[in-house]
């Protein structure tokens, strides 16, 4: 059977974690061409090690343009093209009440999360446009999508992505490229068991915290649900998806919760009015 990204060359940022990770190898195992950037290269390199012998390590700081190009032009000296540049290298960033956030941990934690996605968009539409086909896939979160579902500067800056996202598919649809991004619920990575524990290792802790909130009973947000999402957005089954974000959260954004709604009660006469038409 056809591999699902067979032939296709990708591009991960923050590649060596959680989300990243995932995307990287189930991008491998559907026949990509991948290109990993991220600034934990002992990471990096092992993970690049263990999948397809074609990919390659970059060292890559998404605050620094530099990198970002660099990142990108090593893709096309080793494999010729890019069809597929996943922005995905994400921090919490800063956190605490407004009237506490330092200016420079505000411009930080945009750094990392709007400019590095920035960054990426502009330098993969510059090889992109002249292939005449690409897919840019940008990683928002739900806090980009619903207010107080993460810290203020992250919340912004990932409402930021999903705009960004938007206006870049509307000026790139003409060249054959689409810009889609994915809005996550929390996912059991290293970036939550540090936010939540301080530890980035407690994964597993994560994983049963998150299994017990979780709107879908007793389903936790899971990394490899994030990469299948990402590679629908990479491959051609999503060929006429455009400035989408796909929000990969259980259904906590649309009201589902693992609480009884608070309407629990009247819930029988609700069901009958939709049949009655009342
Ligand atoms: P993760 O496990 O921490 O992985 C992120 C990777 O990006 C790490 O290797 C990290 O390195 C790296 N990174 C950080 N700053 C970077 C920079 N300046 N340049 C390049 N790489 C950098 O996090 P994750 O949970 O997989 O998150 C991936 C993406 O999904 C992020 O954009 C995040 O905002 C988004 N997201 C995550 C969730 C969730 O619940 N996990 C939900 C919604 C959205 P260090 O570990 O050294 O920082």
């Amino acid at each position: 059977m056809t591999k699902r990204l067979t032939g296709k060359v990708a591009v991960v940022t923050g590649a060596a974690s959680g989300i990243g990770e995932a995307i990287v190898k189930r991008f491998d195992e559907e026949g990509a061409q991948i290109v990993m950037g991220d600034i934990q290269r002992d990471l990096g390199e092992k993970i690049s090690a263990e999948i397809s012998e074609e990919s390659i390590y970059v060292d890559c700081d998404v605050t620094q343009e530099h990198d970002v190009e660099a990142l990108l032009q090593a893709a096309v000296q080793t494999f010729g093209r890019i069809d597929v540049l996943v922005n995905n290298a994400g921090i919490v960033g800063a956190r605490g009440p407004i009237s506490e956030i330092p200016a420079e941990e505000f411009y930080a934690t945009m750094d990392v999360l709007l400019t590095g996605t920035f960054f990426g968009m502009k330098h993969a539409s510059r090889i992109m446009q002249p292939q005449g086909t690409g897919s840019i896939i940008n990683l928002a979160s739900t806090a980009g999508v619903q207010g107080g579902l993460g810290p203020h500067v992250y919340a912004a800056a990932k409402h930021a992505v999903v705009g960004l996202t938007k206006n870049v598919a509307a000026e790139l649809c003409r060249f054959g490229i689409r810009v889609n991004c994915i809005a996550p619920g929390s996912t059991a990575t290293p970036l939550v068991a540090k936010a939540h524990l301080d530890d980035h290792s407690a994964i597993e802790e994560v994983e049963y915290r998150l299994k017990k909130s979780s709107p879908i009973k007793g389903r936790p947000g899971m990394p490899i649900d994030v990469a299948n999402a990402a590679l629908y957005l990479a491959s051609e089954e999503s060929g006429n998806t455009n400035g989408h974000c796909l929000v990969v959260d259980g259904g906590l954004t649309t009201g589902s919760s693992a609480e009884d709604p608070p309407y629990s009660e009247v819930l029988p006469f609700m069901r009958e009015s939709g049949k009655t038409g009342i």
